[in-house]
């Protein structure tokens, strides 16, 4: 039994394949993961990093909690399952069982007991004096089964192990491997091309593409909720009908047109977590649609008018259970039903009599229709919106909102006008929820790094303290009425009625009331006048550029330094030992990139050197704008710290904060 946490895992072969790009995922124990994705994705890559066949280009893995990249297979404490069984041929079923056993010198009577134990659930007891040849494919499988169980591992890792069976005999040992799972109790991941193992079997599903993660979630939700095109069309048979369309926004209502002008109007309620950008009416998305959710029968016709389209029957296959209709969104024109833009795919009851020419009338599941962006493919209905959209005006410097009178700091001045707001989900601070009226420095805690200058040994000096992530203090608060509060995954998203308009927020696990005061973190805030930008938030992660260099400690000993711009910091273990990882013995030539919050920056006695070119005042923080070497850095200014503009100020970086990326290779290191 064991977690397993895999965090920014890549892997890039020799000549610089790069087969699993940036995999992070946190696995619970017991769960039963899935990786699917089509032939070249990186699935077994990922399996066969976490069992240790594979070296680990950059990442962590964590097995329990046990960091275990350099852990030898053998000490990983896992099993693995193979396509081609792998069994020793010249030793009979009982002898590849009871192989590893052996090796641990357990008593033969505790051997035997395991063996007959793994063979009575597996249902081969008769086979266990039986040479492998002598077994059926599904036989065998059953034996390396076996063979992991009486290991009693912590995690069971099985690679497409039912791929050389027959249907049948798939659909039959996928019964028996989620049985095997629950009866366990064991951590199981699993990888498969095929969806319908991936659905049947998995807790959660890993979808991969390319060597990208596209999402992780559980079947249910991977089938409502698909984050992009390849996910939508990837999960579920028959595919997912894609059409372009436009959406036109009439009041409570919108009107979705695609294929030939054929129209459908739904409720905008249906599309309410939705940039208001995609409706209006010239923008191009694409709709997605189901077979099973475009219906034929006519009760559900005559209940829906306002989402029935005409069409003509084209092909029925009648597969006994349910029938596909292939229908033809454009007879006139010569395209065949291969071609998916007029093509619309159907799942019937078979018992729904249509035959090739019939003109007949459908009726689209309003309340199951995807939409995605054209450009990116991705949702543009997220479960979570990334922001919230709203209008404002401006009016000698007190921003008109949500009902509300906000007066805007000096970091944001703006002329009078109309604006347009975007307004990031987690930037809606909500009572109690952010450390209201947490001091600041209370949640500050010291930290004795020390910084040197590269080529002067200058006195080693101890920062004064480094700040956390992301303190924020409330500002002018709003009254709010929750209106919704949705669970998704693990997060309470909240739907509230500020000033009449709907916001989207995330809650606060303590957040079970129906009237809040929220109020806006402004230095999130996206402005916009006319579609153009006139205010962008305050930049969240900050850029410069290192290198690791390593500095003569002791006859034996190095120090290895961390040197950004031109400043050398003494490097943490993690920091040096993650950057070995990743680049061997080159490490010391690789280019980085290092990254960090304005939080994650402070003055110091020694550092690096840089001017104030704008003091940022957002009323509850305030911030400096450096200009280091050119690059501009946005550094918090803590409430006991006098800076203005013009001064010249020595500021160092936290390295616990610090993101590193290897810029050559563009792999993200921490
Ligand atoms: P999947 O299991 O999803 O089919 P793999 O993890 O086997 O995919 O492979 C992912 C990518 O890595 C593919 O492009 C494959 O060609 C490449 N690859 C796999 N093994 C090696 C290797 N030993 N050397 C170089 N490239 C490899």
């Amino acid at each position: 039994m064991a977690s397993l946490s895999l965090k920014h895992i890549y892997k890039v072969y020799d000549g610089g394949v790069k087969a699993v790009n940036d995999f992070n995922m946190e696995i619970e124990d017991k769960e039963f993961i899935v990786f699917v994705g089509p032939s070249g994705c990186g699935k077994s890559t990922t399996l066969r990093m976490i069992a240790g066949l594979e070296e680990i280009s950059a990442g962590e893995l964590m097995i329990g909690d046990e960091v275990v990249n350099d852990v030898e297979p053998k000490d990983r404490n896992i099993a693995m399952v193979f396509q081609n069984y792998a069994l020793y041929p010249h030793m009979t079923v009982r002898e590849n069982m009871e192989f590893a056993l052996k090796l641990k010198k357990l008593p033969q009577e505790e051997i035997d007991r395991q063996v007959n134990e793994a063979a009575r659930i597996l249902d081969i007891t008769q086979y266990l004096d039986r040479k492998p040849r002598a077994l059926s494919g599904g036989q065998r499988q059953r034996v390396s089964l076996g063979r992991a169980i009486v290991r009693s591992p912590k995690v069971f890792l099985l690679d497409e192990p039912l791929s050389n069976l027959d249907a049948k005999l798939r659909a039959q040992m996928r019964t028996e491997i989620s049985k095997l799972h629950d009866r366990l109790q064991t951590t199981f991941i699993y990888v498969t091309h095929d969806q319908v193992e991936a659905m049947t079997m998995g807790t959660r599903i890993v979808v991969m593409k390319l060597g990208y993660v596209q999402q992780i979630d559980t079947p249910q939700n991977l089938y409502n909720y698909p984050g992009n095109v390849f996910v939508a069309g990837f999960i579920g048979t028959p595919q997912m009908n894609f059409f372009e369309a436009t959406l036109k926004k009439n009041g409570d209502k919108v009107e979705i047109t695609f294929a030939n002008n054929r129209k459908l109007t739904v409720p905008a309620k249906n599309f309410i977590k939705a940039k208001s950008k995609y409706f209006d009416g010239e923008t191009t998305v694409i709709m997605g649609i189901r077979p099973e959710d475009i219906h034929i029968d006519e009760s559900f016709v005559m209940e829906n008018p306002d989402t029935v389209i005409e069409t003509e029957v084209g092909i029925v296959e009648d597969l006994g259970s349910e029938s596909i209709v292939y229908c033809d969104l454009d007879p006139e024109s010569n395209a065949d039903l291969t071609d998916t833009k007029s093509r619309l795919v159907i799942k019937v009851d078979p018992r729904t009599k249509v035959y090739k020419g019939d003109k007949i009338k459908v009726a689209f599941d309003g309340g199951r229709i995807h939409l995605f962006d054209k450009e990116t493919e991705n949702t543009i209905l997220p479960r979570i919106p990334a922001s919230n959209e709203i209008s404002a005006k401006v009016e000698h410097g007190v921003l008109k909102v949500l009902g509300n009178d906000i007066t805007l700091p000096s970091a944001i001045s703006l002329a009078d006008g109309d604006y347009e707001l975007s307004i990031p989900t987690d930037a809606i601070l909500i009572d109690g929820a952010r450390g209201e009226t947490q001091e600041f420095e209370d949640l500050v805690e010291p930290n004795n790094y020390e910084t040197k200058y590269l080529n002067k040994k200058a006195p080693v000096c101890s920062l004064r303290s480094f700040a956390p992530i992301a303190p924020v203090a409330m500002g002018e608060k709003l009254d709010a009425t929750v209106v919704n509060k949705e669970l998704v995954n693990k997060t309470v998203l909240l739907e509230l009625d500020v000033g009449g308009e709907i916001l989207f927020a995330i809650a606060p696990e303590s957040v079970d009331l129906e009237k809040v005061q929220i109020s806006i973190d402004l230095k999130r805030v996206q402005f916009r006048r006319g579609g153009e930008v006139v205010k962008e938030p305050l930049a969240e992660r900050n850029n410069l550029s290192a290198h690791l260099i390593s500095e003569k400690a002791g006859k034996k000993t190095f120090n290895y330094l961390l040197k950004v711009e031109d400043c050398n910091f003494l490097s943490t273990k993690t920091i040096s030992d993650k950057l070995i990882t990743a680049s061997g013995r080159k490490v010391f030539s690789v280019n980085l990139a290092v990254d960090f919050t304005p939080y994650g920056v402070v003055k110091a006695e020694d550092g690096i050197k840089a001017s104030v070119t704008n003091i940022l005042d957002y009323g509850t923080e305030k911030f400096a704008e450096l200009n280091i070497n050119g690059k501009t850095v946005n550094m918090f200014i803590p409430s006991d710290l006098d800076l203005n503009e013009g001064d010249y100020v020595t500021v160092a970086v936290n390295p616990y904060t610090l993101g590193i990326v290897d810029s050559d290779r563009d792999i993200r290191v921490i």
